[in-house]
């Protein structure tokens, strides 16, 4: 690769992740808006990758155009999709499908040709379940009766929480958790951290050199990892500089950005592998390359570094 050119020039499409990327609940993260427009300019495809199976792609394709992105329905890939995608790599169109979670889930079904039913009397062929605010017991219990009948097994998303305004509430992987406890029988996962999500965005995109950019390391980063795929860490959501120097490697990110802005940095500026020049990243660069080289030989990663010191910088280059 050419380290004098942008990071971005080595891709044909980005992956976006979108809480804590592209933006926080309302409001958009400082510099998403300009590096979404400008990687358009630059010829790439933009695919938003979201876990969230609940809100059909039209609602966050307008969320996104409100901000001010340029999205259409079509560049929006959720869990229900890739969960669908899932079901009809294993079974024919037509198959009747126990749909248990929001609208979102039914029009993903609806989509891949599937017949979604709400009962698991006559046995489906399959259970696909998301997220929804209504899923009470009784959907857990036909969706119980089904599995253990034979039906083929598929979560959207395995998230155990999500925030609300007033604290954390369960998400799909708690719901399906009740499942997995009155039957014994794991699902199929589809959304991050697993492959099926990312499959069928790359595939959505028609992208050979795609990026995966994300926050999260245990979603975003394992995700690229499972599907062999580069991956860039933004430092706008969730992730600390401790959280980076004790990843694991399943959780190593390709490049580390303070922001997306690091998108259009030479690539030794955004680089993790190369020996990085001076810049406002270069110091954090360093010092996960060596975090994550003594712990691959059994020593402290954090050992003699100033993380204070790090996460000021990381600071100082999100201001800037
Ligand atoms: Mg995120």
């Amino acid at each position: 690769m050419n380290a004098d050119a942008s990071l971005i020039s080595h891709f044909d499409a980005l992956l976006l992740d979108l809480d804590g990327v592209i933006y926080i609940g309302p409001h958009a993260i400082g510099h998403a808006v300009s590096a979404c427009a400008r990687a358009r300019s630059e010829g790439l495809a933009l695919a938003f990758v979201t876990n969230n199976a609940s809100r059909p792609p039209a609602m966050v394709a307008e969320h996104l155009r409100e901000l001010g992105i340029e999205a259409s329905e079509h560049d929006v890939v959720n869990a229900s999709q890739a969960a669908a995608r899932v079901i009809a790599d294993r079974l024919p169109p037509g198959s009747p499908v126990l749909a248990i979670g929001g609208p979102g889930v039914r029009a993903a079904l609806i989509d891949r040709g599937f017949v979604p039913v709400d009962s698991a009397d006559p046995t489906p062929a399959a259970v696909m379940m998301g997220y929804g605010p209504d899923v009470g017991w009784k959907d857990l219990a036909e969706a119980s009766y089904a599995v253990q009948a034979g039906a083929l097994f598929v979560a959207t998303n395995p998230d155990t929480s999500f925030p609300t305004p007033r604290g954390m509430a369960p998400g799909n992987g708690t719901l399906v958790a009740a499942v997995v406890a009155a039957t014994g029988c794991q699902p199929i996962v589809a959304g991050k951290p697993y492959r099926p999500l990312i499959v069928e965005s790359i595939e959505r995109v028609g992208s050979t050199r795609p990026l995966m950019i994300g926050d999260r390391l245990d979603t975003d980063i394992e995700a690229a990892h499972n599907a062999n795929i580069d991956s860039l860490l933004v430092m706008t959501g969730v992730t600390s500089v401790r959280d980076i120097l004790l990843a694991t490697p399943q959780h190593r990110p390709t490049y580390i950005a303070p922001d997306l802005r690091g998108l259009f940095m030479p690539l030794d500026q955004a680089c993790v592998a190369n020996d990085p020049v001076p810049s406002m990243c270069a110091p954090l660069l360093t010092a996960a390359a060596a975090a994550w080289a003594r712990a691959d030989a059994g020593q402290d990663p954090c050992a003699d570094v100033d993380v204070a010191a790090l996460e000021s910088l990381v600071s100082a280059g999100l201001t800037r």
